[in-house]
């Protein structure tokens, strides 16, 4: 029977997102996929801000960014009650992504793409590590479906038991392989779910949408933005495509329609339908499909902590607000690098049962919002308007930065003194701020520092330490930091490799030394072992690009400072004072594990 560390089955948004991070954290996996070879075209393509800010900390914001449909305006369009026989009007437009919210934007790219950029990294990740064999499956398998999965309950509460079996078959071949753990990332009709037995709950109706990209051959003057059209003759969305001239059509079809018996005839007229006066016609059908979704959350998100679900094997929902790839990309980005960084023995297990608590929450918040955003759409305006106020009401959420995980091992909502960087969210991403990097004068963000790499960051903002006090406190702290994080890190790895120290100064670049930063902030790495000088940033005007202003926006005064300490996956893990050193060696040892305990041991006499 083939073993593996991590059996994932389903190599759509989820799976390969999971599958990235065990690339990184060196750990072995297999990816079961039915379909022959990866996505080729259709399915969803809406890529919220947070998903870009996440394709940037893989260094893949680049690509996207360059291939992408970006938007910065929705319009919404309406019955025209100043014409007798009907059509529609514009009834007003508005600002897509709020400013100063990131500094990446909200961008269309269809999914299959999507995913090829990241097997794109994934392959990088593994020919840099040495672990990639040409001509070989590299992990993922194509051709197999899943048929069950069971658990052996005899062996699940031993750690390292590959106690996990997975049945799976191509053509006649059948096969059952062993892993520790297992994600299902196998789509609305999961078969992981269904061998555990568990259920869908909530609609018991489905609502069937048509999905079409086109070519059109129109005067309608908005079809280059985003739009939604309510009109007498039903209601549609438009998302114009990458590429300058392909537009997308979602239309909900009437109660009742059956995906199946749906025709792209019954599609496009319906459109001409809603469209008219505007003529609507269509010189190519690129791709469409019809398909049914109902508002349903899985009754579990795992079993003994060993199989756990993801993306739409967990939660479904309608395609209106653009989420259903951002959520379940994002479901694989979370347990990713949990189960990556447990299998390297850098946490214990225990970390694993966060994906659950901050992922299902996600998942009910994401049903709630879709149902209420599907009730206005679906319905006539009882006030005029209502609808794209709504909209542009929910403008945050749907760009990904209203999710705030609660307190548990990996988020320390308890304890933290919020208070000290005011504009930071314990349980929300970490923020960006343009700053100066101290050694080339490079103007930067910040966020993008926390690459996906599977380090925590530890950013620790130590004020103007041109005066005396400020480059006290700071030797402090860094003295005391430099201990736990060596606690932490393997013998054999880089001083930074499992926490990076990052150091934001509120001086003047042009009167800040490199002996004003303790060593800490610049260790020795890299095959020469070279001092890694890039790890201070200043927050000061720049030569050609402004000010940041990152102390203000992190709500951090200068006098006092402030540490943040920042998960993996960006994700805002505690708050503390500078003065509190030992507030993050607590905090770390909730939810790392000691690899250094000889070495401490030792320091002590
Ligand atoms: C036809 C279709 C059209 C869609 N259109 C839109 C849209 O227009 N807009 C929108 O926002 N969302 C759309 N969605 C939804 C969106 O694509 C999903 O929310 C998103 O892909 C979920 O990602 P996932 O990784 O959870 O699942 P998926 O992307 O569905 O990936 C699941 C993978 O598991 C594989 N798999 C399934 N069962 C097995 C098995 N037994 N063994 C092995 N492999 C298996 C599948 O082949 C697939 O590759 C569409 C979905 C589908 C299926």
């Amino acid at each position: 029977m083939p073993k593996t560390g991590v059996l994932i089955v389903g190599s759509g948004s989820a799976g390969i997102f999971a599958a990235t991070w065990l690339a990184i954290y060196n750990i072995p996996f297999t990816i079961l996929e039915r379909r022959p070879g990866p996505l080729e075209i259709g399915q969803a393509d809406g890529v919220q801000v947070r998903t870009v800010e996440i394709y940037d900390s893989f260094g893949l914001a680049e690509d996207l960014l360059r291939e992408a449909y970006h938007i910065y305006e929705v319009c919404f369009w309406g019955v025209d009650d100043e014409q007798e026989y009907g059509g529609i009007t514009r009834k007003s437009r508005s600002i897509d992504t709020e400013t100063g919210l990131s500094h990446l934007p909200h961008v269309i790219l269809n999914q299959a793409r999507m995913n090829g950029l990241m097997l794109g990294k994934m392959e990088k990740i593994m020919k840099e590590k040495g672990t990639w064999k040409e001509g070989s499956a590299n992990g993922i398998k194509y051709g197999w479906t899943v048929t069950g999965i069971e658990v052996d309950q005899s062996t699940v509460a031993d750690p390292d038991a590959h106690c996990v079996r997975v049945s799976a078959t191509k053509d006649s071949a059948h096969e059952t392989w062993e892993a520790k753990y297992v994600l299902g990332c196998d789509g609305a009709h999961s078969t992981v779910r269904r061998s555990l037995s568990y259920t869908m709950l909530g609609d018991s109706t489905d609502t069937v949408w048509g999905v079409m990209d086109i070519y059109p051959v129109t005067s309608f003057p908005d079809i280059r933005r985003k739009c939604t059209v309510h009109s007498r003759s039903g209601n549609l969305m438009i998302i114009p495509r990458e590429g300058g001239s392909l537009v997308r059509f979602y239309i909900q079809l009437p109660a009742g329609a059956s995906p199946k018996d749906v025709k792209i005839e019954d599609l496009q007229s319906q459109a001409k339908a809603i469209f008219a006066p505007y003529p609507m016609d269509f010189a190519e059908t690129f791709w469409w499909s019809a398909y049914s979704i109902g508002q349903r959350l899985a009754e579990q998100f795992h079993k003994d902590m060993r199989v756990f679900l993801t993306g739409d094997a967990c939660h479904t929902h309608s395609p209106k607000a653009g989420q259903g790839m951002n959520v379940s990309l994002q479901d694989g980005y979370n347990i990713g690098w949990k189960l990556g960084s447990v299998l390297s023995h850098l946490s214990p297990p225990s970390i694993l049962q966060s994906y659950v608590q901050e992922r299902s929450k996600t998942a009910a918040d994401l049903i709630a919002f879709d149902k209420e955003l599907s009730r206005l759409f679906s319905r006539k305006e009882e006030r005029e308007g209502e609808f794209a106020a709504y909209f542009t009401k929910s403008g945050r959420y749907m760009a990904g930065f209203t999710s705030r995980y609660e307190d548990s091992l990996v988020t320390r909502l308890q304890g933290s003194q919020e208070q000290e960087a005011s504009k930071v969210g314990v349980g929300m991403r970490f923020p960006s701020a343009q700053v100066i990097r101290f050694c080339d004068a490079k103007p930067v963000q910040l966020q993008p520092v926390c690459r996906s790499d599977g380090r925590w960051r530890l950013f620790v903002f130590a004020g103007d330490v041109r005066r005396v006090q400020c480059r006290e406190r700071l030797n402090k702290f860094s003295r005391s930091i430099e201990h736990t994080i060596q606690r932490f890190t393997p013998p054999e790895g880089h001083p930074d490799a499992v926490i990076e120290p990052i150091l934001v100064l509120a001086t003047r670049l042009k009167e800040t030394e490199q002996n004003m930063v303790p060593d800490v902030f610049s260790p020795k790495t890299g095959k020469w072992g070279i001092k890694d000088v890039h790890k201070t940033y200043v927050d000061d005007e720049h030569y050609n690009a402004g000010h940041g202003h990152a102390y203000e926006q992190y709500g951090v005064d200068e006098g006092k400072g402030a540490v943040v300490v920042v998960r993996p996956d960006q994700y805002v893990a505690k708050v503390l004072a500078l003065e509190d050193a030992v507030g993050v060696e607590t905090f770390f040892e909730g939810c790392l594990l000691e690899q250094r305990a000889m070495v401490n041991e030792s320091s002590k006499h």
